[in-house]
């Protein structure tokens, strides 16, 4: 017969703790798999064994080595990513029902990944520099400094787009081309009126001095042909052809931003997904009908803008993800009407932040670089990183 007092003193079976699998390790699948270890198994699961952070195209192609140097952290240098499994490899399937995701790996192992809560954080493709094949952090760093050896070398370039990308980029380009090369010539290409479509009126009219004080080429009112099957993930030198009627135009070389971006969500089942392949997410960024499964950044369909990644929607997850596993309560996304943020990046005379309602902040250059790879950045947002060796 058993000893009752044996039964009573038994150390009761530790449960196990819940699996947390971040598909996506870019800006906001990061930032939520370090916060997260705490209360769970974190899995993180990207298709680069580095952060590749920015969407600030302009300073990346005039000026590559600074920007890797700030921009592209290797997961090694991540302190608190110890304590995270990290697989290099890419998600090619999913299975919501079964909570499972399949994973092809960098080395060419199949796994398939359980999951208690997923965080689908696997961005959009817009262009040559945005993707979501599996490559390693040499590659990265090759497409840029190709890229930009050919546009330093090319005499007249075209930008074709006017959000966000193509105005960074012609405006770094011009400051950049003009002070060196007499001759060259930087043209910004774009559909509407003025460029940036999304951002406060006031944004706009600033950016449009901006640029041409700085020597670019606006023509509005161009909207580019792209040929069938061209998603603008290259750069070419054929004419462009324009579905507004104006003449074809030539350029050495073009460079397209035409924005819209690919979401990278083929690995969901279609009825999670919109009319364009972004994961349909509620004001708590959970995916409706599967409330295990969240979505944030460029890939998350959360307001018109799918604004998740700049407007804090990271920490929106982290919390909500805590509250599904039952610790604490849930928050809700909410999103400023217009587009906001630094467009041209850290420049000579600082860093400009454009506000939400048009007004403009400008950062002196030592406390922008200060931000992005000092105390703030590497303490605060990243909870330590290690130096680079
Ligand atoms: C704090 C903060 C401030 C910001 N400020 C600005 C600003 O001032 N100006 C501005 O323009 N933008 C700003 N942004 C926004 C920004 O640059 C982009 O919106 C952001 O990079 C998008 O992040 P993401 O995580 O959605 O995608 P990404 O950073 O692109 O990350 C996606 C990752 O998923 C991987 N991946 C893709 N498919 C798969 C797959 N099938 N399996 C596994 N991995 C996959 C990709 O390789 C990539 O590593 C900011 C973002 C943050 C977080």
């Amino acid at each position: 017969m058993t000893d009752p007092s044996a039964v009573l003193s038994r150390p009761p079976t530790p449960k196990p703790r819940p699996r947390v699998v971040i598909a996506g390790l870019g800006d906001t699948g990061m930032l939520i798999a370090l916060r997260l270890t705490g209360v769970a198994d974190v899995v993180g699961i990207s298709t680069r064994p580095a952060l590749v952070s920015g969407q600030e195209l302009g300073t990346r192609l005039v000026d590559p080595s600074r920007w890797e140097r700030t921009y592209v952290v290797p997961h090694r240098r991540f302190r608190r990513l110890d304590r995270v499994a990290t697989i290099h490899g890419r998600i090619t399937a999913s299975d919501l029902d079964a909570n499972t995701v399949t994973v092809e790996h960098a080395d060419g192992a199949i796994t398939v990944e359980p999951y208690d809560v997923l965080v689908v954080a696997t961005g959009a493709s817009n262009g040559f520099w945005r993707h979501d094949r599996v490559e390693g952090v040499d590659e990265v760093e090759a497409v840029t400094s190709d890229a930009a050896v050919r546009l330093a070398s090319a005499p007249t370039v075209a930008v074709i787009g006017g959000g966000a990308t193509g105005v960074s980029v012609a405006d770094n380009l011009a400051r950049h081309k003009l002070a060196r090369a007499a001759g060259s010539s930087v043209h910004l290409f774009h559909s509407g009126d003025q460029p940036l479509p999304g951002y406060h009126p006031r944004a706009r009219s600033w950016i449009v001095d901006r640029l041409t004080a700085d020597g670019v080429t606006l023509h509005p009112g161009h909207r580019a042909v792209t040929p069938d099957g061209f998603r603008g993930d290259r750069m070419t030198t054929e004419p462009i052809e324009w579905s507004t009627g104006q003449p074809p135009f030539t350029a050495d070389l073009v460079l397209w931003a035409v924005g819209g971006g690919r979401p990278h969500s083929a690995f969901l089942p279609a009825d999670v997904l919109d009319e364009q392949g972004f994961v349909r997410v509620d004001a708590h960024l959970q995916v409706p009908g599967h409330p295990n499964v969240f979505a944030i950044g460029d890939v998350a369909a959360s307001d018109p803008h799918r604004s998740s990644a700049r407007n804090w929607g990271w920490r929106i997850v982290v919390r909500n993800v805590r509250a599904q596993l039952g610790h604490g309560r849930a928050k809700r996304f909410e999103a400023p009407e217009y587009r906001w943020g630094s467009v041209l990046g850290v420049q000579d005379d600082g860093m400009i932040l454009v506000q939400p309602n048009g007004k403009r902040t400008r950062v002196p250059k030592w406390i922008a670089e200060r931000l992005l790879v000092g105390a703030f950045v590497d303490r605060v947002l990243y909870r330590g990183l290690r130096p680079t060796t």
